[in-house]
């Protein structure tokens, strides 16, 4: 039986409209790959909180939230299979629940493990790679509809990770795991530029994930997120500034209980290393997002080179977040080769207002080789040069999807 088909929508933020034909729910794999090989163009959705065009499709939406939502853990593999449109916060609940963990999670836990992970969606941490490093496998429905398992170490494995849904449509993925473990958060009111810029491995090394959260501006950034792992014992040192006594939100104005607990109060991991909780908006909702991420070693150049134009930022930017990716060798892992500084920002829903900003941050950032984010919003189309693997990338696609079922004009604009 054919689908309904529904609207195609907006984006979770509101800021994009998609501009498919409609967006189609399947409840079982066949319905999938019937859709998929009826299709011409067709393009996964995950929990759409992606800021740009990069899931829309000239055609269908498949949107897999009605799909079987069946869990399955691996003790001996330590592994989990995982439906991919699940979100990484109800994986993290069941898997806590029985013993388990994931190495890591984003700033939040409500966005699917499948467009988290197309997209090299990151957390924090200088021995945390983005998301997908924690990927053992995937199951893909390919353009001919047909169901292919790729494995780590498989050829086509570091190309199929950070996939901008451009191989196909992801069903399921399996995920390492690890026993459960204790985070404790405390936020501190610092560093200063000056101990950020000199000692910032010091700094990004302060706990298991470090977040500084500035809008540019003044000697010292606004505050800096710490997360630790209990059993790795003491506190922060006091280069992060004075400990905060009250739970705070890092945008001014947002309410404080949006976020995870905070004031050094031990707790399961997936309640601790995400900054939002799920089942309260995280962010500021009426926002866009952008992010940087650049080598290391351009950490001290790009922190000044953002604070040279912090005026020019200031009307537009709610707040900025500084992080770390540890290097891996995905291919279009916005870490891959490199260990990695990112910078983020969230932006008032102001495009207008973006359109003159934009050009002007990545006229200091790209000349020091950043990276844009996948699922956020740039401007640049030059984007060969920054990914060793680009071509290869291409050249896969075109392998595995030759008619271009999976493209669209974001792959398109960025020339892959
Ligand atoms: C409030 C907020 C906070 C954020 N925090 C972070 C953060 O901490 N770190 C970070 O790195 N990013 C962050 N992001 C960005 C976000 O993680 C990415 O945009 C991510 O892709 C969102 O996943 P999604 O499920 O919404 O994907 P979507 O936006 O729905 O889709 C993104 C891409 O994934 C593809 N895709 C989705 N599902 C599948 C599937 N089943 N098979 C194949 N392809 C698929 C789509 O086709 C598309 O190309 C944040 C975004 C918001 C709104």
């Amino acid at each position: 039986m054919p689908l309904a088909i529904e609207p195609a929508g907006h984006n979770w933020a509101g800021s994009y409209h998609y501009r498919a034909a409609g967006a189609a729910r399947p409840r079982s794999l066949a319905a999938l790959q019937e859709a998929v090989v009826g299709s011409d163009r067709v393009k996964a959705l995950g929990s759409r909180h992606s800021f740009s065009d990069i899931a829309d499709s000239d055609g269908l939406l498949l949107d897999l939230s009605s799909m079987p939502t069946q869990i399955d853990i691996d003790s001996a593999s330590k592994t989990v299979v995982v439906p991919g449109s699940l979100r990484y916060g109800d994986v993290a609940s069941y898997v806590n629940a029985r013993g388990w963990a994931l190495r890591n999670l984003a700033s939040l836990p409500h966005i699917s493990v499948a467009g988290s992970i197309a997209t090299g969606t990151h957390g924090s941490g200088d021995q945390h790679g983005v998301l997908g490093t924690s990927v053992a496998a995937l199951d893909i429905v390919t353009a001919a509809g047909e169901l292919v398992h790729l494995a780590r170490g498989d050829r086509d494995f570091d190309g199929a990770v950070v996939s901008l849904g451009a191989l196909g449509i992801v069903t399921n993925v399996t995920l390492d795991i690890e026993p459960t473990f204790d985070i404790w958060q405390r936020v501190y009111a610092g560093p200063s530029f000056d101990v950020l810029v000199d000692d910032f491995d010091s700094i990004s090394a302060s706990g298991y994930s470090v977040s500084i959260f500035t809008d540019w501006r003044g000697n010292a950034a606004q505050s800096s997120w710490v997360k630790s792992r209990t059993s790795d014992g003491a506190a922060a040192g006091s280069l992060l500034g004075t400990g905060m006594t009250a739970q705070i939100h890092m945008i001014d104005g947002q309410p404080e209980e949006n976020t995870t607990p905070q004031l050094g109060l031990p707790g399961p991991w997936h309640e601790r290393l995400p900054h939002f909780r799920l089942g309260f908006t995280p962010s500021a909702g009426d926002e866009i997002q952008s992010e940087y991420l650049l080598a290391r070693e351009q950490a001290g150049s790009s922190i000044e080179a953002m604070r040279s134009i912090a005026h020019r930022l200031a009307d537009t930017l709610l707040i900025s977040e500084i992080r770390t990716v540890a290097r891996d060798d995905l291919w279009l892992s916005p870490a891959s080769g490199r260990d990695t500084i990112a910078l983020h920002f969230t932006w008032r829903r102001d495009p207008e207002a973006l359109a003159r900003l934009l050009p002007a941050v990545e006229d200091l950032l790209l000349p020091l080789g950043a990276r844009p984010h996948w699922g956020k919003v740039f401007v640049t189309s030059s984007l060969r040069s920054l990914y060793p693997s680009f071509d290869d990338f291409r050249a896969l696609t075109s392998r595995i999807d030759p008619n271009g079922k999976f493209r669209n004009t974001f792959m398109d604009r960025v020339g892959l």
